[in-house]
């Protein structure tokens, strides 16, 4: 039987137990009633891929979900100018953001040449901030590409400004090639939206979706699948989630 909800007072996350489910078991992830999601990717399809499922399954539940992109992918299209690249990823990522039933929100960087410095830290902290966020999920700071590393520190550094405010959780991508050194605690079943998140990563046209869902450099369609294998699901995402973290229900490893 699902779990019901409980009634959630506000600001009384210390008094939310971690609860093992049984992953095959529909259950609600967040023991709120409704909370505030966003997700800080470097560009248009990292959110998607890194944590499509879960972001689909936390909006299928009545949350708000918000995707705030670092960068528009300018670089992302041989042969095309950055300018035109942005405006046609951007209209993908609308596309994408709206299956998953998210808020798309576009920091304004440049692809391949995010900055971190004070005026960014200030910047991000006002648009994650904006947002009140409980959960935020971000890219593991280990990554080989800058642009998710930049990512993440600007929202490690919001995290820490708020005051640790909101449960933070960091997502993988191309794990292998991209995210290395990630040993995930914390796994959502995303077996009910796989093929909404699917949809999602194949609206980013421009990008070959099948580069990014199941090539031999980056194939989510085989991490899924084997973090399923770990939680005795058809699918997963996995997470590391930062210190206090414990609004998001998952086994815990
Ligand atoms: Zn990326």
């Amino acid at each position: 039987m699902p779990i019901s909800r409980r009634s959630f007072a506000k600001n009384m996350v210390a008094a939310v137990t971690t609860v093992s489910l049984d992953p095959l078991i529909p259950h609600s992830l967040v023991a709120a009633k409704k909370i505030k999601v966003v997700c800080v990717g470097g560009h248009p399809d990292d959110p998607e891929t890194g944590c499509g499922g879960t972001l689909a399954r936390l909006a299928a539940e009545g949350n708000d979900v918000t995707i705030i992109y670092l960068t528009s992918g300018e670089a992302g299209i041989d042969g095309v100018s950055h300018r035109d690249a942005a405006a046609i990823r951007t209209k993908e990522a609308k596309a994408a953001s709206e299956m998953l039933h998210a808020k798309p929100v576009f920091a304004g960087q440049i692809d391949g040449d995010t900055i971190v410095n004070n005026e960014w830290i200030r910047k991000v902290d006002e648009l994650i901030g904006a947002e009140k966020p409980d959960i935020v999920f971000t890219h593991w700071p280990i990554d080989s590409h800058k642009d998710h590393q930049a990512a993440s520190l600007l929202t490690i550094q919001s995290w820490m400004r708020s005051g640790k405010s909101f449960d933070l959780y960091f997502f993988e991508v191309c794990s292998g090639s991209q995210t290395t050194g990630f040993r995930p605690d914390t796994y959502v079943d995303i077996s009910a939206t796989q093929a909404q998140k699917r949809k999602s990563v194949y609206c980013h046209t421009s990008q070959q979706p099948d580069e990014i869902y199941k090539s031999s450099g980056c194939n989510h369609e085989m991490m899924e699948k084997f973090r399923g294998i770990e939680i005795n699901a058809t699918a997963a995402e996995a997470f590391v989630r930062m210190e206090g973290a414990s609004l998001l229900k998952s086994i815990n490893k």
